[in-house]
């Protein structure tokens, strides 16, 4: 299959959506967009202006009564249509995050069913916004509970996941009944516009979803915006710990998630076949740019020599080309500053004693010399006080730590910054539940490469890789979008006390 841009000679505007329809930028900072597999620049995106976030805003609150006040199975209805519009376009969405992040197509679709996903839980809102009710709290009074939409809320998301991560926002705080304000990564913004899109045909009101494209100059005008009640956010965790403290002291509920250093633990007694493929896959697979990817395998006992000998054949072999070739298994870099920052880690990773197996520096791709390729690269001897061991690379750069024994093993797990994801291969039920309940991690896997849970759960790390109460989507997502209230109700029919000066109590 060919690229589908690769014919195309002239460079898109990409637009802000406002009430309904693309608009595009007033002012004069925009910032490329690259297909990543030619180096080419297909796009200029808008950065906008503070003006811009504050008109976006304003309209999002102006449209928020009416969208609030619309019964939850009417909104759950634009859920439904938008589930329906996404399965029919989900090629074209799939082709649209190839285009502009550079993950592999097949890679790609199953992001879209990931987002999916979290459209189809919030199909159920009205079941997930029913409230408690006591009957009979005292003489004659009644008390309830409900929880009610917030207003305008902000998300701000990454550019490994441009459909997924909007989506793990979008279709929650919509369905509780908020108007969004969407400010997508700058590196690949065309596909939330897609998105909005796709809403607007499923019969999503003109302005209950804004898409404002932009760099900090967006994000800080949505942190101090008055109108703005709630910030999501997803990215690297300097930003993260910057939108939770700067949001906050804005007095707006946040939930900010942040950086990785996932582990996979391979205890001596795993499956080792099973555990080489869950670590190529997950170090490599989106050519390591997602916050679950695996990036440090630990190797417990005598099994590091077979392991590293395995990962090493399968790093050599990995097909990497552009990403609408439907054999490809790993694409290229987002963009040029960030390949030259992964190659900057390996070198410092030689540079540090680590000893490099495989080095995928200076790859180059027929046809493709100027796309931002490296291939796959392994480590082995990785110390904990090395630099590619401390920081997130996000790049396909796996590194092999060897430790004695399990012990050592969680020590290493639990002495990281991070704690987004984890994993343990292992056949002994001891070892795994173990390591279940004692690791400092948000999100664990036994056997499984890379637990993301599924939209009825919800998805959060640890440590320094979320800042906030909430994890994100499922029911975190749905108290999260919601403000608690409740009423306590008596009817005149009932008995009447007179005045009371003490609080009340039963009696
Ligand atoms: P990033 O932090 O550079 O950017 C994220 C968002 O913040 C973008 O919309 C960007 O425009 C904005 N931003 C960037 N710099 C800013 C600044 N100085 N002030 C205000 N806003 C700013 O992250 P990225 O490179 O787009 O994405 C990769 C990172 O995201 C990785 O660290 C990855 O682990 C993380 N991530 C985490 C999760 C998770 O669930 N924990 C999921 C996906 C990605």
């Amino acid at each position: 299959m060919n690229h589908p841009i690769e014919s195309a000679v002239a460079v898109q505007a990409i637009d802000h959506w406002i009430d309904g329809r693309r608009v595009p930028g007033t002012g004069d900072r925009t910032s490329d967009v690259f297909d990543p597999s030619t180096g080419r620049v297909t796009g200029r995106v808008a950065l906008a202006t503070t003006a811009e976030v504050d008109h976006a805003v304003r309209r999002a609150a102006a449209a928020f009564p009416a969208w609030a006040a619309t019964p939850a199975s009417k909104r759950a209805r634009v859920m439904f249509r938008l589930k329906e519009l996404m399965e029919q376009h989900q090629d074209a969405l799939a082709a649209a995050i190839t285009a502009e992040h550079g993950k592999v197509f097949t890679d790609a679709k199953g992001e879209v069913a990931r987002g999916l996903e979290v459209v189809e839980f919030a199909c159920g809102i009205p079941h997930l916004l029913k409230g408690d009710y006591s009957e009979q709290i005292g003489g004659g009074i009644d008390s309830w509970s409900v929880r009610q939409p917030l207003g305008v809320c902000a998300g701000i998301t990454p550019f490994n996941f441009p459909v997924m991560v909007p989506l793990w926002m979008v279709p929650v705080a919509l369905a509780c009944g908020n108007a969004f304000v969407l400010k997508p990564s700058e590196r690949d913004p065309t596909p939330s516009l897609m998105l909005a899109d796709l809403l607007r045909q499923a019969g999503l009101p003109d302005g209950v979803l804004q898409v404002v494209q932009g760099d900090k100059v967006a994000v800080d005008a949505l942190l101090a915006h008055p109108t703005v009640q709630s910030v999501s956010f997803v990215g690297s965790t300097p930003i993260a710990q910057y939108i939770y403290e700067t949001g906050a002291a804005h007095g707006k509920r946040v939930q900010a998630l942040g950086g990785a250093k996932n582990h996979l633990v391979v205890m001596p007694d795993a499956d080792l076949d099973q555990a080489v493929d869950a670590l190529v896959g997950a170090a490599y697979g989106s050519a390591g740019e997602r916050c679950m990817a695996i990036s440090v395998a630990v190797a417990v006992g005598d099994v590091a020599d077979a392991l590293v000998e395995r990962l090493a054949v399968r790093a050599k072999a990995l097909r990497i080309t552009q990403g609408m070739d439907l054999a490809a298994e790993m694409g290229p870099l987002v963009t040029k500053t960030h390949l030259d920052k992964v190659a900057g880690y390996v070198d410092r990773g030689v540079a540090e004693g680590a000893k490099l197996v495989v080095d995928g520096r200076g790859l180059k791709v027929p046809g493709h010399e100027n796309g931002f390729f490296i291939g796959g690269c392994l480590f082995d001897d990785v110390q904990p006080g090395m630099t590619i061991y401390r920081d997130e690379i996000f790049g396909p750069v796996l590194a092999v730590t060897r430790v004695p024994d399990f012990e050592a093993a969680l020590a290493l797990v639990n002495g990281h910054e991070f704690g987004n994801g984890t994993s343990i291969f292992t056949r002994d039920g001891d070892s795994a539940r173990e390591f279940a309940m004692r690791c400092q991690i948000g999100m664990v896997g036994i056997n499984v490469p890379i637990p993301v849970p599924m939209a009825f759960h919800s998805f959060g790390g640890w440590k320094r890789s979320l800042f906030g109460d909430h994890h994100m989507y499922g029911p975190e997502g749905v108290r999260f979008f919601t403000r608690l209230k409740t009423i306590t109700a008596r009817w005149p029919t009932g008995i009447r006390a007179g005045a009371e000066f003490t609080m009340p109590v039963m009696k």
